[in-house]
């Protein structure tokens, strides 16, 4: 008996104790936003540095240098440089340092990126970065491939016409340069030959002669040892 009704106390007090607590809770103020009817900004700083947000290319400090699309695992960048020709006037890149690429293109999809962080770790300008940006979900793929070019399309085909000009030019004036170059190989080859024909038919010249002076020699020598020979002979008859 003593049991029982110790039970039915147990009950009432814990439903009490429960009651008391949510009654407090409904005259307290409220810590959570109906997201995203209540909006609440991410102020700089808010958000841990680690975390993983939108990316954003800082276009006149990249350099073009296509470290980031290496890196990328999922191939989620898209660049396109080309070489600033001589007599182009190029704006230095932000850090001062002389521009050497045009960046055409560069664009990033985010509905493939992985939020990886691989880019912004080995962009040696820190032209690519994690902004606090994360809210840009949309239900059209097509929003998500973000474009960061500042170049005018008719800017990027003269760029492109310039540089492929320019790519020729070094292509003729090259291909010159080694024809030049063969041919001077082959002249040279050439005089050698001549120099050492020359020398072949002096040397023949000289055994020639050389032969010719021994078989006089000789004959000389043959004609003094018959007239010895005579000589001893008419002696002996003497
Ligand atoms: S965060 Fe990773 S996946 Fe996304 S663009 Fe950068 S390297 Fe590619
Ligand atoms: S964003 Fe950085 S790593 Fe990528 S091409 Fe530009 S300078 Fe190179």
């Amino acid at each position: 008996m003593y049991k029982y009704f110790n039970n039915i106390w147990l009950g009432l007090s814990t439903i009490a104790i429960g009651l008391k607590i949510t009654i407090e809770h409904l005259f307290t103020k409220n810590v959570t936003n109906q997201y995203p009817e209540k909006y609440h900004p991410i102020k700089s700083g808010d958000l841990a540095l680690n975390a993983r947000n939108r990316l954003l290319l800082k276009y006149d400090d990249c350099n073009g240098c296509n470290g980031c699309v290496r890196a990328c695992p999922v191939n989620c960048i898209t660049l396109e440089t080309c070489r600033v020709v001589p007599g182009d006037e190029a704006p230095p890149l932000a850090s001062g340092k002389k521009r050497g690429l045009w960046v055409l293109q560069y664009d990033i999809d985010f509905a493939k990126c992985c939020f990886c962080n691989l880019c912004t770790e080995v962009c040696p300008t820190e032209a690519v970065i994690m902004t606090q940006e994360f809210e840009y979900s949309t239900s059209n793929r097509d929003d998500l491939l973000y474009k960061f070019s500042l170049m005018p399309e008719e800017q990027v085909i003269e760029k492109r016409e310039m540089a492929a000009k320019f790519a020729e030019e070094q292509a003729i004036k090259k291909a010159a340069a080694a024809k030049a170059k063969a041919e001077a190989a082959a002249r040279k080859a050439a005089e050698a030959n001549n120099a050492e024909g020359n020398n072949a038919e002096g040397n023949n010249a000289e055994g020639n002669n050389a032969e010719g002076n021994n078989a006089e020699g000789n004959n000389a020598e043959g004609n003094n040892a018959e007239g010895n020979n005579a000589e001893g002979n008419n002696a002996k008859t003497l």
